[in-house]
């Protein structure tokens, strides 16, 4: 499979159309060798899907009834279930994530979302109406009053590297669920999967133009053409925090909403009376599931000073003790996970597990693996206790009081995921809600009913998805109001 730009229903060759035969090539991170080109969105290309999603809406997608949506989504999760083996290939082969990984969550969760938006679809069926309201003209007057929900139009889906096909099908099904025609740009560097789900939707007879695809870079090239497009109707992003701001100026100028999910530096609180193995092996799951590539993972640990010594002691063991962890998505960025090792080691940081390169003896010395690391023993005010890293790394710090460790979680300018461990209910209820992150996690991590608000604060994002949340971010509720008096 060769990743190809999806347009009005039809897959453009590199050099075909109205394209040009620029290319770039796509890097295994599992040894650092090239394994195919992708090919790179020129300003037409994008023009181009922006105009055919445009002219779907005027098509019979813009007219299809929630039932025949719901019905086509199904299609799409059932298409992706068809060729999951394939899914699960191309997402391992574009990030070098454990196969385990991408076969228990990235693909099943990326059909699980098609899925869980054509059932929301019924839930939804009605409108909801209000009545009888008094009148402007002496109180005599009566009105009806209801409220549609009306497709935003053109989306435009913006998605990261780190769970490919999870992220931009958590944006494509509710888009597509609420009418909207959607043209999607995948991460430049984990082409694959989406490029396969354009053949499912094809395949599945979603009608042209209501999926469009285009591939390349962000600044300057796909992202920014896409992002900044007068013919976009909405924007869902999920990716850096510079990217959102970067966004967010390219859409100032036609006042186009977005929906950001972005960075964080995730702190996890655990106090004395949790349970202390409980907590080590969830925190070793938060901090270095995916190599620590998830926006999810935790960084910063904040541990009550009677239990720290033997919680980091324990927390060391076990991540010297991982094994068969993926690598960095990119040379680039394990060179960037790197320098905040060497910065930790310069700003007297003790380092309790990893801190370097592995050496396997074998092709993956070639790739961009870097071990995880645990670390003890920085100021809060240091870089790597203050910056999102994004690789397999912690820093734990003791706390003495309960109103120590909360200002400590939220002296950070992120705010998407926390989580808390302890066994007194009184002070995991009191604790979360001060917890200033979008989502808080209580003995447990990464726990996601699809139903809930998802999204975080502060320098973390803009808007919530999941459930109903993504399905009002993607539609306009329009009042309608009726004279209905005499
Ligand atoms: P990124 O911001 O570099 O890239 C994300 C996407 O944006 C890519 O498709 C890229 O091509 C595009 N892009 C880059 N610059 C652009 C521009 N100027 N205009 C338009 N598009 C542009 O992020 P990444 O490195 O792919 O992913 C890692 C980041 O994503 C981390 O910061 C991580 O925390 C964040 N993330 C957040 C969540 C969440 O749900 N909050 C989930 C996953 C990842």
């Amino acid at each position: 499979m060769k990743p190809a730009h999806y347009v009005g229903g039809a897959f453009l060759a590199p050099t075909g159309g109205t394209e040009s035969a620029e290319t770039f090539p796509l890097t295994s991170p599992v040894d650092g060798k090239e394994r195919g080109q992708v090919p790179e969105a020129t300003r037409e290309t994008v023009d181009a899907a922006v105009a055919a999603a445009r002219s779907a809406l005027r098509g019979p997608w813009g007219s299809a009834s929630p039932e025949e949506r719901a019905a086509t989504l199904r299609a799409v999760a059932e298409g992706i279930e068809a060729r999951f083996e394939e899914f699960v290939d191309a997402e391992v082969a574009d990030t070098g994530k454990p196969r385990e990984l991408a076969s228990t969550v990235d693909i099943p969760r990326a059909a699980g979302n098609f899925r869980a938006y054509a059932d929301l679809l019924y839930g939804r069926a009605g409108d909801s109406y209000t009545t009888a309201v008094p009148g402007w003209s002496g109180g005599k007057g009566q009105a009806l009053n209801y409220t549609v929900r009306r497709p935003l139009g053109v989306v435009a889906v913006i998605s990261p590297w780190n769970l490919p096909l999870l992220l931009l099908t958590w944006k494509v099904a509710p888009a597509l669920a609420a009418g909207n025609a959607v043209v999607a740009k995948p991460s430049e560097e984990t082409p694959s999967t989406a490029t396969l789900l354009a053949e499912v939707m094809h395949d599945a007879g979603v009608p042209e133009g209501a999926f469009n695809l285009v591939h390349g870079h962000g600044a300057g090239g796909a992202g920014e053409f896409l992002s900044s497009h007068p013919g976009v109707d909405a924007i869902a992003f999920t990716g850096a925090t510079s990217t959102g701001s970067a966004i967010m100026r390219g859409a100032a100028d036609h006042i186009t909403p977005v929906s950001f999910e972005l960075g964080g530096k995730n702190p996890a609180l655990v106090f004395a009376d949790a349970d202390l193995e409980a907590a080590m092996e969830g925190t070793v799951r938060s901090a270095f599931t995916h190599s620590g590539q998830i926006c999810l993972c935790t960084e910063r640990v904040y541990v009550e000073r009677s239990v720290f010594d033997r919680f980091v002691e324990g927390l060391g063991a076990r991540a010297r003790k991982l094994s068969g962890y993926g690598p960095m998505i990119s040379a680039e960025h394990r060179d960037k996970v790197l320098s905040y090792y060497r910065l930790a080691k310069d700003e007297g940081a003790t380092v309790v597990a990893g801190g370097g390169v592995p050496a396997f003896g074998d092709e993956r010395d070639g790739g961009f693996y870097v071990e995880p690391t645990v670390l003890t023993g920085l100021p809060h005010d240091a870089r790597p206790v203050r910056e999102e890293i994004f690789g397999p790394v912690c820093h734990v710090a003791p706390f003495d009081t309960e109103e120590e460790a909360v200002a400590l979680a939220n002296d950070s300018r992120y705010g998407l995921a926390a989580t808390v461990w302890t066994s007194d209910l009184s002070r995991a209820h009191r604790v979360a809600p001060r917890v200033e992150t979008g989502i808080v996690w209580v003995n447990c991590w990464n726990l996601r009913d699809l139903r809930t608000p998802f999204g975080g604060v502060k320098a973390s994002g803009i808007g919530r998805e999941g459930g109903e949340h993504s399905l009002d971010f993607f539609s306009e509720p329009v009042n309608i109001c009726v004279n209905i008096g005499e």
